[in-house]
């Protein structure tokens, strides 16, 4: 397999207010499907693309028309046509969110069901993007409401599902009333003859756009998802890492800010979690990659451009967050699993709108991806039993118990050997399983805290602590109270008279810090930094609540 040459948002020639837009969403390269269609629609040629949802279609045409809008001309230049009214309202805010350094860019949903006098008082107030479904385009166009004679692009988004919904008769009458200098392209998952014949009689030597369907080898792993739907992504997440015990995960994301976003909430549950992206200096990438590579995290949050010059063995577990938008990036993806004869797991979240992607993933890969139930409170709980057993025997098998085989002799004399362990076993397990089982549920009736108050949460089984002799601290402001790491050394070497040196690692977060002391000076700091402000807020200092065994 080879992989598609990378170009950038800046290489297919958008302005600086589109570049400016996109990265605001965070997006970092262009999807295939959009490196292909971009350049050929601002250079003016009719497109059909064989493309589904899910692949970045919407930006694929929405870019190029934003780009060619004229603004001195308030009348409708662009018309989208789409087979539902949800899909129209989601092109119509993909193109707000797109065009949202463009000021001319002024997009109109119609679609049956809404008052249709609002409509018309704003197709009267100059609107040059108009989207809807054909019935209702069609109803206006008859009305005399909307005018095309200034369209310079018509987009079938959804050919063959505008077919399916008997919309084709619809789709023509409105073609025939554009102008004929227009520019079209079509987008459509297949291509059925009615559609075929569509594109013959009504494009001009289309260029055609396909993804290559050449068919894939996937590395022998594990593969399976979880469906996603309904509930909220990050708890479904969160309950799956809980099962599988990554030793070792990338965890993807489509966008930086998700990427970000996905870290915090991470770190926040206690889960060994640093993130990776394009943003990043140098010396920031090493430093998030020395912390994975020597398993101080073992979760590592990344995009795919971030993640593609990484040099990484193996990891246990691929996390697909969010399901790639191309096969080719899902093969990538999973390629780091499995390495070296090691057992390779990948692990897919798919919400229902995504099942035709994974089912392409399916097909051009030839692998079959395995559905998998949501593990319960009790699965967790059987699995950390079993993964404690495992530990027991290799402790067993490693030697080394002399100091507490006497103790075990003493106690022997009084009780079978029998009893004993499972007294042992009960001390150590029955906190820490009792805590999880506690921990899943709190989770399940609070999963919003985290987002509002931002505190972290203690909750899970395993370590991850603090820095040997530190304490971590717990300070209520974050990067939006303006607070960089520079202020909370200075307030802490300041206030409470300790070198900045001593101080150990600071991770900062949208609304708070955890920052690392010496254990002998946590108290000082406490009492030193209540009476103190950072970035002109007081603060309350706490000890991060500790992580658990
Ligand atoms: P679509 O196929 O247009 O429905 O897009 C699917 C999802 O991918 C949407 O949530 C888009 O915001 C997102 N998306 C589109 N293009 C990109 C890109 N180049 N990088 C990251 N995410 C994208």
């Amino acid at each position: 397999m080879t992989a598609t040459p990378t170009t950038s948002f800046a290489d297919l020639g958008l302005s600086e207010a589109t570049l400016q837009a996109i990265g605001e969403l965070g997006y970092e390269e262009p999807t295939p499907i959009q490196a292909r269609t971009i350049v050929k629609m601002l250079a003016g040629a009719d497109v059909i693309a064989q493309a589904q949802t899910g692949t970045g279609k919407t930006a694929a045409f929405a870019l190029p028309i934003i780009e060619q809008l004229d603004p001195e001309l308030r009348a409708p230049q662009a018309l989208v046509m789409t087979p539902t009214r949800e899909l129209a309202v989601q092109v119509a805010e993909a193109f707000h969110a797109y065009g949202k350094f463009h000021k001319h860019v002024a997009i109109l949903p119609v679609y049956g069901g809404q008052p249709i006098d609002r409509q018309l008082r704003a197709l009267r107030g100059g609107v040059n993007v108009v989207v809807g479904t054909p019935g209702r385009l069609l109803d206006h166009i008859q009305r005399g409401t909307l005018k095309l004679d200034q369209v310079r692009t018509v987009v079938l988004d959804e050919a063959d599902e505008m077919l399916d919904m008997g919309f084709i008769e619809d789709i023509e009458a409105i073609l025939k009333e554009t102008p004929a200098t227009r520019r079209t392209a079509l987008f459509s998952a297949t291509m059925p003859t009615p559609i075929a014949n569509l594109a013959k009689q009504y494009m001009r030597e289309p260029q055609r756009i396909t993804i290559q369907a050449e068919q894939m080898t996937v590395p022998q792993i594990r593969q399976i998802y979880y469906e996603a739907g309904g509930r909220d992504k990050f708890e479904i997440l969160a309950r799956v890492l809980d099962f599988e015990m990554p030793t070792s995960a990338i965890i993807f994301c489509r966008t930086k800010s998700e990427v970000d976003s996905l870290g915090e909430r991470l770190v926040a549950r206690a889960f060994p979690a640093e993130t990776l992206h394009g943003d990043l200096s140098q010396v920031q990438r090493d430093r998030v990659m020395q912390r994975f590579r020597t398993g101080q995290a073992e979760l590592l949050v990344a995009t795919d451009v971030a993640a593609r010059g990484l040099d990484i063995e193996h990891v246990s577990h691929v996390i697909n967050y969010d399901i790639p938008l191309d096969p080719e990036i899902y093969v990538h993806r999973i390629g780091r699993t499995g390495r070296a004869g090691r057992t390779g797991n990948a692990v897919t979240l798919v919400t229902p709108r995504e099942r035709r992607q994974l089912n392409m993933i399916e097909r051009m890969t030839g692998a079959k991806i395995q559905r998998m139930r949501l593990p319960t409170v009790a699965d967790v709980i059987a699995r950390r039993r079993e993964s404690f057993k495992e530990t027991l025997r290799e402790t067993i098998t490693n030697g080394g118990l002399e100091p507490y085989l006497i103790m075990a002799e003493d106690l022997g004399e009084e009780f079978s050997p029998t009893d004993l362990a499972a007294a042992a076993f009960k001390l150590l397990l029955d906190q820490s399983l009792v805590e999880t089982e506690d921990t899943l549920a709190e989770q399940q009736q609070d999963r919003f805290e985290d987002e509002r108050d931002g505190r972290p949460r203690r909750g899970r089984t395993r370590e991850f602590g603090p820095s040997q002799g530190m304490t971590r601290l717990y300070i209520d402001v974050g990067r939006d109270d303006g607070v960089r790491p520079a202020d909370i050394v200075g307030a802490i070497a300041n206030e409470a008279g300790i070198p900045g040196r001593a101080i150990g690692a600071i991770e900062l977060f949208e609304s708070f810090a955890l920052v690392e002391v010496p254990n002998n000076m946590s108290e000082k700091v406490i009492r030193a930094l209540r009476h103190t402000t950072i970035r002109g807020r007081k603060i309350a200092p706490s000890i991060a609540r500790p992580p658990r065994r």
